[in-house]
């Protein structure tokens, strides 16, 4: 096993509203190791993303972590101060988030975005910071690169904006990329190019990834681990391979069953899951996919399941499995 770069333990995230605490992390436990793809993967509103900005320490009020850990190679994050941690961010911890635009500044040049990414971060002067960018853009297949500084964001499409925003992300390069529906806005062949160069970059640059989607497709091609995560929880984690042929959570069944398949060259239809992710406001005492739960017993509606160790390096939160597995650790 590589060097443990990321540890998080019975995180919880809440925010706190004029209705009341969204519990939007419920107590999430996972660890990251150098060079692995970890996918994280859930409907929106799941609590994938406020995890993500949980570890970078961005949740904002009305937010806030209420309890857990989250350890960065060995030292407690949520003990540091703002200042370290924007030397955590950027330089070893970088995040891709889902709209490009939203990180570039429309009315100023992408050149002088970029430069300035690399200067806050690197001691080198502007011609260098030059050179530097151009060979940025150029690895995350940029063509004419020196033209593309010139040009403001609104000039370049999508994919182009999403590859700067990963150039931005890699230029000083981070440990770890935490890349939040990197390729939601994107059309198909943009899509599979941007996952390729995230690969590609990991293979080179041995970088931890964490991938985090809605599309259980884009895990099984990309990542070695995966974390199934349903109303604040994790519902099944652990090899991608053994969980896609064999499932474990009654939520990763249906997963599997939504994802088109191709059969006799048509395109089979979905199955989707029917009923919606329950209120964070107020969760559930039980398990949280009760109310969609073709599986469902009296049990699960009073009493939330315990974290069960269902293979040598897999877990689920499912009462189906109490007596066949090991109990892990629970996260309430
Ligand atoms: Fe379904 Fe019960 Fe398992 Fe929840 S604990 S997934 S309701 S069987």
């Amino acid at each position: 096993m590589t060097e443990k770069l990321l540890e998080v333990d019975r995180l919880k995230t809440s925010f706190f509203t004029g209705a009341g605490e969204v519990q939007a992390v419920r107590g999430v436990s996972f660890s990251l190791h150098k060079g692995q793809v970890y996918g994280i993967v859930g409907e929106s509103g799941s609590g994938k993303s406020v995890m993500a900005k949980s570890i970078m320490s961005l949740i904002q009020r009305p937010g806030r972590i209420v309890s857990g850990t989250i350890e960065w190679r060995g030292e407690d994050l949520l003990a540091k101060k703002e200042k370290e941690l924007q030397g955590i961010r950027g330089n070893e911890i970088a995040l891709i988030s889902q709209d490009p635009m939203s990180a570039l500044n429309p009315v100023v040049r992408i050149g002088k975005q970029l430069l300035e990414v690399i200067r806050r971060h690197q001691k080198v002067g502007k011609r260098q910071a030059e050179a530097i960018a151009i060979e940025l853009l150029r690895r995350v297949g940029i063509s004419s690169p020196e033209e593309r500084l010139k040009q403001y964001p609104h000039e370049l499409s999508g994919g182009m904006k999403q590859r700067i925003m990963i150039a931005m992300s890699i230029s000083c390069q981070p440990d770890l990329l935490i890349a939040d529906e990197p390729t939601t806005a994107l059309d198909v062949t943009i899509q599979a190019q941007i996952l390729e160069l995230i690969n590609d970059l990991k293979t080179k640059e041995n970088m931890a990834v964490m991938l985090i989607t809605h599309d259980l497709g884009v895990v099984a091609e990309n990542c070695e681990r995966v974390m199934v995560m349903y109303g604040g929880l994790i519902m099944e984690e652990g090899p991608v391979k053994e969980i896609f042929q064999n499932p474990k959570h009654p939520y990763t069944e249906g997963l599997l069953r939504s994802l088109p398949k191709q059969l006799n060259g048509a395109k089979e239809r979905l199955v989707p899951i029917q009923g919606s992710p329950p209120d964070l406001l107020h969760p559930p005492q039980g398990c949280p996919f009760v109310d969609r739960c073709p599986y469902a017993m009296e049990k699960c509606k009073e009493e939330l399941p315990s974290f069960i160790q269902v293979g040598e390096d897999r877990h689920t939160l499912c009462w189906l499995h109490e007596d066949k597995g090991k109990e892990g650790e629970h996260h309430e």
